[in-house]
């Protein structure tokens, strides 16, 4: 045969199984070779410790014990007195240990682009507010101690000598403070490190670990502090979330966190989906949606949203599509946040702890005039980039869709039957309708 068996499909099955995928957004190409998909994906740990009861909410930064230990926080998630949790803003370091946050929002302390990076370069100061948050906070004897001891961390950190930063006045350290209140790089931590009653130190509290109600505090939680940080950060032209589980996937701590990043660029792969997007407005249906659900690559379904294996990821990746006609997280109801979550909480069960994984979201920038539906894709880190990737720019997948939509869907069968998941279709359930998104409807 003369031709080149290519064809510009997104997803091709040669003769000999192998499959070849190119992303319909960014043009990514993936090859996927029989007999290499069914390698263990997990990362076992490497030495299994007893876990001393005493110590099972002080084993990193992020655990309940140790609220001091990261920057002062800007909200908490906390029961309420009777029914339902209340978010709290702004906890004096007093009070710190008076309720035990089911999730906190904290600064992070090592920004990608520090409150100096917004000053110097687009005149950015912090607002009133935010200056006087930073006066009350460390007024008082705790809240100072707090706040000087998160500044000398970042200082050394930083390769000030311990006696330089000693011999600056008290005063002159605490100028420094506003910036702990300013930043646009956020953390969310739930409050587990490893599960309720775990003995030993891999059994990992994880977004699959956690029930679906859990679960949709979480992300509501992060789409408020997605809404907040647009909203206090003026320069910010999108606000990158993820969540990196797992050091093979980027994490520095084992305990479950997003970050919150504000940027002041699109970033090229949010640019070229906008310009996609000007000349193919649907393109999120019928590039990907309508075919995922020709190819039966839909893996679940809810009455909001709708979860596929991806095509042209380099790494398996599983993709949650809001179907709402609302764009922006922060624009969704109650229910449509809800069912994003129930299917973003189901993908991460079916997952397990053990694979490291990255969590995208990806939304319209604010300042965009092209419709885009917001969605969360789920990367299983399972193969490392080597010489062959870098030099062809062909990335081998060990993982198809077709193979990871039947993995996951027959997990999530599994699932289901134990009661771990919210209600959902999964796999042949589903409707495979096309034109399921609504994104390009217009507003109501
Ligand atoms: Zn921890």
């Amino acid at each position: 045969m003369s031709t080149h068996p290519w064809s510009g499909e997104p997803l091709v099955r040669l003769a000999d199984g192998t499959v070849k995928q190119v992303s319909p957004l960014t043009g990514t190409v993936v090859w996927t070779v029989p007999g290499r998909a069914n390698r263990p994906l997990g990362v076992p740990a490497d030495v299994l410790r007893a876990v001393d009861p005493a110590q099972a909410d002080r084993l990193c930064a992020f655990c309940a014990g140790r609220y001091r230990e990261t920057p002062p926080e800007k909200a908490r998630l906390v029961d309420g007195p009777d029914s339902g949790p209340v978010v709290l803003r702004e906890v004096p370091a007093e009070a710190l240990d008076a309720t035990v946050a089911r999730l906190r929002r904290i600064p992070n302390l090592f920004e990608i682009l520090s409150v100096d990076y917004w000053r110097t370069n687009h005149g950015f100061r912090p607002s009133v507010d935010v200056v006087a948050r930073a006066a009350r906070y460390t007024a008082t004897p705790a809240g100072r101690a707090h706040v000087l001891a998160i500044l000398e961390r970042r200082a050394l950190a930083g390769g000030v000598a311990p006696t330089d930063w000693a011999a600056i006045p008290e005063a002159e350290r605490l100028t420094r403070a506003v910036d702990l209140f300013a930043g646009s790089h956020d953390v969310v931590v739930p409050r587990r490190h490893l599960v309720d009653g775990a003995r030993y130190d891999d059994e990992l509290a994880g977004s699959g670990t956690m029930t679906p109600d859990e679960h949709h505090a979480y992300t509501a939680f992060t789409v408020d502090a997605l809404r907040d940080l647009y909203a206090s950060q003026p320069h910010a032209r999108y606000v990158a979330v993820f969540q990196n589980w797992l050091r093979p996937a980027g994490a520095s701590f084992d305990h479950l966190h997003k970050q919150l990043v504000a940027i002041d660029e699109h970033g090229p792969q949010i640019d070229r989906e906008l310009a996609r997007l000007r000349v193919e407005p649907d393109v999120f249906t019928t590039a990907v949606l309508d075919h995922a659900a020709a190819h039966r690559l839909v893996v679940a379904e809810n009455a909001h949203a709708v979860a596929v294996a991806g095509v042209g990821h380099r790494y398996p990746s599983l993709e949650v599509y809001s179907t709402s006609a609302h764009q922006l997280p922060w624009e969704h109801t109650a229910a449509e946040v809800r069912a994003v979550s129930d299917l973003l909480h189901a993908l991460h069960a079916a997952t397990g702890v053990r694979v490291p994984s990255n969590e995208e979201w990806h939304h319209r920038p604010p300042d965009a005039a092209e419709a885009m539906p917001w969605r969360v894709v789920l990367k299983w880190r399972v193969s490392t980039l080597a010489g062959f990737e870098g030099g062809t720019k062909i990335n081998v997948n060990t993982i198809d869709p077709a193979a990871l939509r039947e993995r996951v869907v027959g997990a999530l069968h599994d699932l289901r039957r134990q009661g771990a998941i919210a209600g959902m279709l999964l796999g042949d359930e589903c409707s495979h309708r096309l034109g399921v998104l609504r994104y390009t409807d217009p507003p109501a």
